[in-house]
């Protein structure tokens, strides 16, 4: 990605722009890995200070960037809208959920983290055993620009909700939402720099794996991720990955035809196909394909990108993204794949129409790789069995859906990934409670619930003698035959 980029005195700036219009937005300093560092020392000083906090008083704080959040939620909309281009119900959408993970994540990081006691088991009778997830330190979050207050808030939220402090690098496209979230936060929590944003390009991002950080939160494309993680084990530094998916559809003969065509468009166009757990594939069980197909190519055929706030879907936000998009529908289409609604003529940058294709061969970049675009394949199966085993048969595994009346959980089982909706689309996204990760190029680690809280937190255990026991292995004063007779004992609670 490249952006006008300016120099003054010894600092770089670069601009952040309208996807629709090219207007200029706003303008960002690139700061350089020794700005990076300086940030993770002063959020150092910060989580020594925030990590001392109770967890009633950090609650009470992420409470208030809430309410503050809810009561700008207008302003952030507008810029979310401003910077990725998206239509506004999309971008309330996405700030809704926001709202929700913020107060799920201050209300249950005490339950979650909180020191509890273990059973010591049966030959440690003696001990009081306890784990208690202690704050990491500082977490380094780098996100993308496709949700860019969802996505980073599943780390953010979660990262300072366990006590840590945070210094973001939103993408270089959504420079703007990084810096509001992290001056809101800054007016319910004044005293430190809890949560910091440094802006720039990939070096910006690549600062900060490097910065002595103690966990890195990433959020973005497979390739990244790898760069990230190759960056981070240089120091050992601890990674999260959460990348893209190919995210299959599945119709079984039994499924309510009408809510699968809706969540099969709803899911592959709304954001113009811009989402890492958007509908990619559908795979629908031949005796109900043609029905269902003809529900999504009429619902399809009536959606129109545009640039006003109440288009169905908007620009495709990052202008390199359009070239794949088009990439793949060629590749269909030369491979054998019929276009049902659209073709290569819906691609007109920075706008793509909703494409539906069908029969589209398992080799095609349209099936195998991530298009992002509000784009959609529809091959038919000859039982949900072999559906199963098309929709695993990628490298990706983050999200999947299934419209089954009867078999729903069953084949939800069998998806090798990280989540499933069931008779809904993404569902799983908007429940705070469920963890949030894929498999494979998916990346690994969970954001939100409670994996996400203990994914940026350190475990601790404990354990306290409470009185001696008989028998005393632990010392070089043990009597004789200790050991034989704790064998003796093992034998005895462990034959069976
Ligand atoms: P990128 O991988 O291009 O970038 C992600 C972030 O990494 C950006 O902030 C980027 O900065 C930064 N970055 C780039 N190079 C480096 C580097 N060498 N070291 C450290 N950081 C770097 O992804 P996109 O922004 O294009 O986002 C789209 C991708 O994100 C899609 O593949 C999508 O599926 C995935 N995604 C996954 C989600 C999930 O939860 N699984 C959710 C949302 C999106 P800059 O922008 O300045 O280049």
């Amino acid at each position: 990605m490249s952006r006008a980029v300016s120099q003054q005195a010894d600092e770089q700036w670069f601009t952040s722009l309208d996807p629709r219009t090219a207007e200029v937005i706003g303008k960002h300093r690139v700061h350089s890995p020794i700005e990076v560092r300086a940030a993770v020392t002063r959020a150092r000083t910060a989580s020594l200070w925030w990590g001392g906090l109770d967890h009633a008083e950090r609650k009470r704080r992420l409470d208030a960037w809430r309410a503050l959040v809810l009561r700008r939620l207008d302003d952030i909309v507008e810029l979310v809208c401003a910077e990725t281009g998206k239509p506004l119900d999309d971008a309330r959408l996405e700030l809704v959920l926001v709202v929700d993970h913020l107060h799920w994540a201050a209300r249950n990081a005490e339950k979650v983290l909180r020191r509890r006691r273990v059973s010591p088991g049966k030959l440690m009778f003696n001990q009081a055993a306890t784990v208690e997830y202690l704050p990491m330190g500082v977490v380094g979050v780098i996100g993308p620009w496709n949700y860019p207050a969802f996505t980073p808030m599943g780390s953010i939220a979660y990262a300072l909700a366990a006590g840590n402090a945070v210094v973001f690098k939103p993408s270089e496209l959504t420079p703007g939402v990084g810096e509001w979230l992290a001056s809101t936060f800054a007016e319910v929590v004044p005293e430190h720099p809890v949560l910091t944003v440094v802006t720039g390009f990939g070096a910006t991002g690549a600062a900060l794996c490097r910065s002595g950080v103690d966990k890195v939160a990433f959020t973005g494309s497979t390739a990244t991720g790898k760069r990230v993680m190759a960056a981070c084990a240089e120091s050992l530094t601890p990674v999260l990955v959460e990348c893209g998916g190919k995210d299959p559809l599945i119709v079984d003969s039994d499924a309510d035809l009408e809510a699968a065509a809706e969540a099969a468009v709803w899911g592959a166009m709304s954001n113009a196909g811009q989402t890492c757990v958007g509908v990619e594939r559908v795979y629908v069980v031949d005796s109900v394909a043609d029905r269902f197909t003809e529900l999504v190519v009429r619902r399809a055929r009536k959606l129109k990108p545009g640039g006003q706030p109440t288009a169905h879907l908007g620009p495709i936000t990052m202008p390199e993204q359009v070239g794949i998009i088009r990439s793949h529908i060629a590749d269909a289409l030369d491979k054998g794949g019929r276009a049902l609604v659209g073709g290569l003529d819906s691609v007109r940058p920075p706008y793509v129409e909703p494409v539906v294709l069908a029969d589209v061969p398992e080799d095609s970049a349209a099936i195998t790789e991530e298009t992002f675009g509000p784009t959609l394949t529809i091959n038919r199966v000859s039982t949900v069995d072999e559906a199963v085993e098309l929709a695993n048969a990628t490298r990706y595994g983050l999200g999947a859906t299934v419209f089954s009346r009867s078999r729903g959980p069953e084949l939800a089982r069998r998806l090798r990934c990280g989540m499933v909706s069931v008779n809904g689309v993404v569902s799983f996204a908007g429940i705070a409670s469920l963890p949030f990760g894929g498999v494979g190029d998916s990346g690994f680690g969970r954001i939100h619930g409670a994996d996400g809280l203990r994914e940026f937190a350190r475990p601790q255990s404990v354990t306290r003698r409470r009185f001696w026991a008989p028998l005393q292995p632990n010392t070089f004063a043990r009597a004789n035959g200790t050991l034989r007779r704790l064998v003796r004992l093992t034998r005895l609670l462990y034959r069976r």
